[in-house]
């Protein structure tokens, strides 16, 4: 059966955030870059047919870099993404650096646009950090175009690039955000979190304005041949 269309709404984001997978898998990542320095992350994947989230096992990258798509475990979820079975939705990993803020590398959105599965996605890219404290952050970002108008809003995808490097020199959260955002192209928040020393879901703080991330969009799943 093939599904028409791909639709999340801003419920099916605040549910996951909330869900006790995906906060056990929150603490997980941001205990393992703690104690490790080294970058921790998991992908979250969404049947397209009945909606039921799937997530990766937590995986271990390096000092300053994780691939979230080549672990040989995640095989079966990337033949869903092609067989149009299922999309992703959200990819997040930790940054080792216990300063500064959760600000997205040029790799990091190079390695997002290489995994959009079809021409409709619009996966999220989330990236945490958190100090010894156990004071955590999320920042979300999400390309809001489109693979048949990429082509047109190259220059967007440049200025971009140039915004997270601005990113940097931002004093608070709110200041990072409002550097990324660029209404109609790319979606950006924060949310913030208290990991646990335990074993055990980490607690929300801050959520982000998931609406700001919601889509409907026709199911196409031709590959994006990558980004010009
Ligand atoms: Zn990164």
């Amino acid at each position: 059966m093939s599904i028409d269309y791909v639709t999340v709404k801003q419920e099916d984001l605040t549910q996951m955030l909330h869900s006790e997978s995906f906060r056990k898998r929150l603490n997980t990542v941001a205990l393992g870059t703690v104690r490790t320095g080294l970058e921790y992350g998991f992908g979250v994947y969404r049947d397209l047919e009945d909606g039921t989230i799937n997530y990766t096992k937590v995986i271990r990258g390096k000092t300053d870099q994780i691939n979230l798509r080549g672990a040989p475990e995640l095989a079966r979820l990337r033949n869903a993404c092609d067989n149009g079975r299922m999309h992703l939705l959200l990819d997040l990993h930790f940054h080792p650096d216990e300063y500064g803020f959760p600000i997205p590398s040029d790799e990091d959105l190079e390695e997002l646009e290489e995994s959009i599965y079809g021409l409709n996605d619009r996966p999220i890219l989330t990236v945490g950090q958190v100090d010894r404290r156990g004071r955590g952050q999320l920042l979300h970002l999400q390309r809001r175009i489109t693979g048949d108008q990429l082509g047109l809003n190259a220059p967007l995808m440049i200025d971009l690039y140039d915004r997270l490097c601005e990113a940097d020199s931002a004093l608070t959260m709110m200041d990072v955000v409002n550097a990324i955002e660029i209404p109609g192209f790319a979606a950006c928040d924060y949310s913030t979190f208290e990991m646990t020393r335990a074993k055990s879901p980490c607690m929300l703080d801050r959520v982000p304005d998931w609406e700001k991330f919601a889509y409907e969009a026709r199911a196409d799943r031709h590959r994006l041949g990558g980004y010009p």
